[in-house]
């Protein structure tokens, strides 16, 4: 949990204590911003919310929405066609063409991640740490396990909780610098401050949520949310 801090005057200093947040009507309309209608979602999203969901079905709740945010996230994948036997006789059938990367966020990417790995088994992961300072809320890389040799046609950055938007700028720069044809950005829930700010910082980038909430609280925390993705999912309370 972001902890409060104490100013130079003594006055408790709250990162996003009267700080403008658009509203969510204000964001909903994005352009490349990819919102999830399905029943299925919300149904498991009612119970991943739920404070008496416990972490054990938590985490089996995040890799299902992400598998499901994976099924929408790659519906415009590139194919190429590529020549088979059937038992039958020979046939042109298709293949993706190019790798597929996935880039948790650590450590609440971690249960997207698995998610999108029962969709996509051989999608590479690239494990990228960033933490949010709890005072500025700035988001600083402590561990990089990115590949030199680059060869995918897309990248996803996941990471369950859009807040402020600070690590999700950070991973997709970060991401950018490795020049892949395509970046896209995959969370559970949204605050309209960080998506905007996300949008408009990186305005070619795809991105698909499955929830977009209310606001943020004054330490930079989602309304209503489901509180800290990363405690929830490992049981660090
Ligand atoms: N990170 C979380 O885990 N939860 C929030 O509400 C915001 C950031």
């Amino acid at each position: 949990m972001a902890k409060t801090t104490t100013s130079s005057e003594g006055r408790p200093s709250l990162p996003m204590q009267g700080v403008p947040q658009p509203s969510r009507d204000e964001v909903l309309n994005l352009p490349r911003v990819h919102l999830s209608s399905h029943p299925v979602m919300a149904h498991k999203m009612t119970a991943l919310r739920d404070k008496n969901t416990q972490p054990p079905e938590f985490y089996r709740l995040v890799k299902e929405i992400g598998a499901l945010l994976a099924y929408e996230a790659t519906a415009t994948l590139v194919l190429e066609p590529a020549s088979i036997e059937t038992p039958m006789g020979p046939m042109i059938g298709e293949r993706l063409a190019g790798g597929i990367g996935v880039t948790p966020i650590l450590r609440a990417g971690l249960g997207l991640a698995e998610g999108f790995r029962e969709v996509i088994p051989d999608a590479q992961i690239w494990h990228l740490g960033l933490r949010r300072d709890e005072q500025t809320l700035e988001a600083m890389e402590y561990y990089n396990q990115l590949p030199h040799r680059v060869d995918l046609q897309v990248c996803y950055a996941v990471d369950p909780m859009l807040a402020t938007g600070g690590s999700a700028i950070d991973a997709i720069n970060v991401l950018k610098r490795r020049a892949i044809p395509r970046l896209c950005y995959v969370g559970i829930i949204a605050a309209p401050y960080g998506l905007l700010k996300l949008s408009r910082t990186h305005p070619d980038i795809e991105i698909y949520i499955a929830a977009l909430d209310e606001s943020l609280n004054d330490v930079g925390y989602i309304l209503p949310g489901l509180g800290d993705a990363g405690d929830r999912q490992f049981g660090t309370f």
